[in-house]
């Protein structure tokens, strides 16, 4: 089976509704989940009692692809399409629930409801979506599922329509609704492509060192008796205070690399599988205490990457967001690329949180050297300081509006209360790098 990779990078975001966390987040300072969410002026729904209350009877269960609207974590309606429904018994009777999807919001909060959630007035007609639907199921040859699991599947700006439907459909159901990981029991956000033999669980139990994962407690208290795994295997190749980071090579820890994969896929909603964890390195920080090195979060990198990629998927997880770990990780990426005397980019294309997070990365980083530079200064130069790559400078600087072409020529305008408003708007930068604990010599291939 194949772990997966991660194309599309990720990053933290944010989770879930309660907690704010992050995706992979990276970063998420100003960046809650809840502050992904739409402002819904006035959605509460109206409640209009003229009637229809023979609606009721006669649309249940409802299908799939009826829209309707739904009561929320915050007690609010919102809309949602029915996305899948299942037969559950209470108690002896036995009723329906339906998973859905919020329109307005992240698939990441897509859930499974009970028919109280919905406001049975709001049904609107099924559209044509439920017949499309099946068309699509059926299109679907084993082939083409194959196809999705390998194919480097771009997200979703890159995905045509027909690919996009053929990932939801696929994952469109979250199959692990929460994972435990040493002290923590985490809600996930995605579907993630467990070998068959887990698609019944709905809580997975990880040791949270070698990131086997088993499907009962007791199961992982055995497995605890006998892993001496006390961190992740690899070489451990930065200190700092109670941090650390361990370089993973996918080809000499070919599980572990699997089992991160699996894990992190349950928070990465366009990670691509991949089969090959070898020609990959997966970057693991730990907050470490007595007890051992507790995974934070990852990055992985391509061992070879023609088009200067230095970081493919990026994640914190959920319990540490928002604490500066993502930002952390997209700075230790650059000082690797730095090491290694290259510019890099992460690799696209970049998920909504993970632009933020790079956005507010690049912009302190080129920020801080603008303000404190004397001079004139070209991109070119930014570049070979910061192993940034230039097209990064230049659409952030773009964005920014810094950038202005005077007489056939680029100029950086770097007045320096611009600068500070821009900065002061990116945010804190988190946790520093301390690039003189970074011990590492870049990656060769063994002959
Ligand atoms: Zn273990």
């Amino acid at each position: 089976m194949g772990s997966i990779e991660t194309p599309p990078l990720t990053e933290n975001g944010t989770s879930a509704p309660t907690s704010a966390g992050g995706n992979s987040n990276v970063e998420q300072e100003s960046h809650s989940a809840i502050d992904e969410m739409p402002s819904l002026p006035g959605n509460t729904v109206s409640m209009e009692t003229d009637g229809l209350k023979e609606r009721r009877g006669s649309s249940l269960p409802l299908e799939v692809g009826t829209r309707v609207m739904c009561r929320w974590r915050d007690g609010k309606y919102h809309p949602v399409k029915v996305i899948e429904r299942r037969k559950v018994s209470y108690s002896g009777v036995s009723d329906y629930e339906y998973y859905v999807h919020y329109t307005e919001f992240n698939r990441r909060l897509d859930e499974w409801v009970k028919l109280d959630q919905l406001d049975l007035d709001s049904v609107e007609a099924v559209v044509d979506e439920k017949v499309e639907d099946k068309v699509t199921s059926l299109k679907m040859t084993r082939h083409q599922k194959r196809k999705i699991d390998e194919t480097h599947v771009e997200g979703h700006e890159e995905l045509d329509a027909a690919s996009l439907r053929e990932h939801e459909e696929f994952t469109k159901v979250k199959n692990i609704a929460t994972m435990e990981l040493g002290k923590y029991e985490i809600e996930t956000w995605y579907f993630s492509p467990f070998p068959p033999e887990y698609n019944d669980c709905l809580k997975l139990y990880f040791c949270e060192f070698c990131l086997n994962f088993m499907k009962r407690k007791e199961q992982l208290q055995r497995h605890m008796r006998k892993c001496d795994l006390k961190h992740p295997p690899g070489d451990e190749i930065y200190r700092s205070g109670t941090l650390s980071m361990f370089e993973v090579d996918g080809k000499r820890n070919k599980v572990y690399g699997q089992n991160l994969c699996y894990l992190a896929k349950l928070f990465l909603d366009h990670k691509t599988l991949y089969y090959d964890v070898d020609l990959f390195l997966f970057y693991v920080l730990c907050e470490c205490d007595d007890r051992g090195c507790h995974m934070v979060g990852y990055f992985s990198k391509e061992k070879h990457s023609e088009e200067s990629y230095n970081l493919a998927c990026i994640l914190t997880l959920p319990p540490y967001q928002r604490k500066g770990y993502g930002k952390f990780l997209i700075a230790f990426s650059y000082e690797l690329s730095k090491k290694e005397g290259k510019v890099g980019t992460p690799e696209r294309p970049l998920s909504d949180l993970g632009l933020v997070s790079y956005r507010g990365y690049w912009t302190r980083v080129l920020l801080d050297i603008l303000k404190k530079h004397k001079g004139n200064i070209s991109i070119k130069e930014l570049s070979d300081m910061t192993a940034i790559k230039v097209e990064d400078i230049l659409t952030t600087l773009q964005s920014l509006e810094l950038i202005q072409y005077r007489k056939g020529q680029h100029v950086i305008c770097a007045d320096p209360k611009v600068l500070d408003r821009h900065l002061k708007a990116a945010g804190r930068g988190g946790l520093d790098v301390d690039a003189s604990k970074l011990i590492w010599t870049p990656y060769k291939e063994q002959s």
